[in-house]
């Protein structure tokens, strides 16, 4: 069996210039189509959050329990390690130098055995760059949308608290990625797994699941004093994710958090962190608790997800995606407000050609039936076009938009009759012109 030390993060989403991401297909070739794995279903673990907050630290904990409890038979209850062994795995760390933003796949997949017997594959995935400053926000949500979309458990690290910030951010990223899976119906991601680092209040909110549950109640409790927005952004979150957990975890001590000389030795980790640690590891990764990878309720296989990798890069880098602005004022108020410019301007265009000044008088009922042309164009331009913030969201502007337009038809018309009153003056001064001649 291959050691922990001899298996590495490697760069599968390699940031290029302008924003644009490629795939390293050698390397993913050569994970998922080994010929023992090719076509096991696969588990895919991912952690994505803000910058230099414990998460390749954590995923690196993840690789001593996969190593010690899946390939030692005497792993046991000691697989969190000895007391003095360094932490190896995933690059923790950092300092404060620039990552470069994309997504790692541990070199070493782990194969296990389902309860029913199934043979699946684990990858364990840590993502980089979330937030940090100098990445632009469309970087972010390419990241963050796209480890959503592979990871069967995403987990999504927090700091401190759950915060409204927080969910404005999961919000913007889970409605990229669904964007980009263009499914409407069915919930497209599986769990999310909220993981709240250095909680304080374990009086209010004990540590582990039991306290992350009833936090997660409270911040996602959609109530009917609530602002409209805030509301709305529960229910997104909600029919996003199959299944919501999170689990509240304490500090791990100040040697982890402020020693810049560090390794990961256990002995310098608070007792409270390790007991969380033993509770949360297995809680995703024992062969009992592991999720199978599915896409629009099929399970995936190893070779599948290049595939699915593949397309998804092609959306990513393609141009029929809104651009997600500032993460705050989260785009879905401007992509509509395009999307019924655009509806405008096929009504416009349409209604010009019949109907525009330079034309002749047409017939009311004529005139009617071209609006209604032109109407349901512009409608359906409205609707066919990517817009973020959900279907609720843009009902409002597809109503404003059928008003506005019956208001313009309204104008078209009173503009037909005018040129019917010219028309027939016209009429009138010819004959009259006629009989004086
Ligand atoms: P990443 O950028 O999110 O991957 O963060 P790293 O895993 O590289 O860790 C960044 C720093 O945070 C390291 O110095 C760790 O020692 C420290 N750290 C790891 N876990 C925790 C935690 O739960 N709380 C605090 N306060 N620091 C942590
Ligand atoms: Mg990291």
């Amino acid at each position: 069996m291959e050691d922990l030390n001899s298996g590495k993060g490697i760069q599968v989403l390699v940031p290029g210039p302008d924003h644009k991401f490629t795939l390293n297909e050698e390397a993913l070739e050569k994970l998922l189509l080994r010929d023992d794995i090719k076509d096991c279903p696969i588990v895919i673990i991912s952690v994505a959050g803000a910058f230099r907050k414990g998460k390749s630290f954590l995923l690196s904990f993840f690789l001593r329990y996969m190593h010690n409890k899946y390939n030692l038979s005497d792993g046991g209850s000691k697989w969190l390690g000895n007391a003095d062994e360094p932490l190896q795995g995933f690059s923790w760390r950092g300092g404060s130098e620039r990552h470069t933003t994309g997504l790692l796949l541990w070199s070493q997949p782990f194969i296990a055995t389902l309860e029913n017997g199934d043979k699946v594959v684990i990858y364990l995935m840590d993502t980089q760059g979330t937030f940090d400053s100098e990445s632009t926000v469309k970087d972010n949500a390419t990241v963050f949308a796209l480890s959503t979309m592979l990871s069967s458990v995403q987990i999504y690290n927090l700091s401190q608290n759950i915060e409204e910030d927080d969910l404005q951010h999961l919000q913007l990223f889970t409605d990229y990625g669904r964007l980009a899976l263009e499914t409407s119906s069915g919930k497209p991601f599986q769990r999310l797994q909220l993981l709240v680092r250095d909680w304080s209040f374990p009086y209010d909110y004990p540590y582990g699941e039991k306290g992350g549950q009833q936090l997660l109640e409270k911040r996602l409790a959609i109530r009917e004093e609530q602002h409209h927005e805030l509301q709305s952004l529960r229910h997104h979150i909600a029919s996003c994710f199959e299944e919501l957990k999170c689990f509240l975890m304490p500090h791990p001590g100040l040697t982890v958090a402020t020693n810049p000389n560090f390794k990961g030795n256990l002995s310098d980790i608070s007792e409270e962190f390790k007991q969380a640690l033993k509770e949360f590891i297995p809680m995703l990764v024992a062969p009992e608790n592991l999720i199978v990878k599915k896409i629009a309720g099929q399970k995936v296989k190893a070779k599948d997800l290049l595939l699915y990798l593949k397309s998804y890069m092609n959306i990513f880098n393609g141009s029929t995606l809104p651009e997600p602005k500032t993460i705050l004022e989260a785009t879905a108020e401007a992509n509509n407000l395009s999307a019924v410019a655009e509806a405008r301007e096929v009504y416009e265009t349409l209604m010009e050609e019949v109907a525009g000044g330079a034309k002749p008088y047409m017939q009311p009922s004529l005139l009617q039936q071209e609006h209604r042309r032109a109407r349901d164009k512009a409608l359906h331009a409205f609707r066919s076009k990517k817009k973020m913030g959900g279907d609720a969201f843009s009902e409002n502007y597809g109503e404003k938009l059928f008003k506005e337009l019956e208001e313009q038809y309204e104008q078209y018309r009173l503009r037909n009759d005018d040129k019917n009153v010219l028309r027939r003056a016209g009429t009138a001064l010819v004959l009259l012109a006629l009989a004086l001649a």
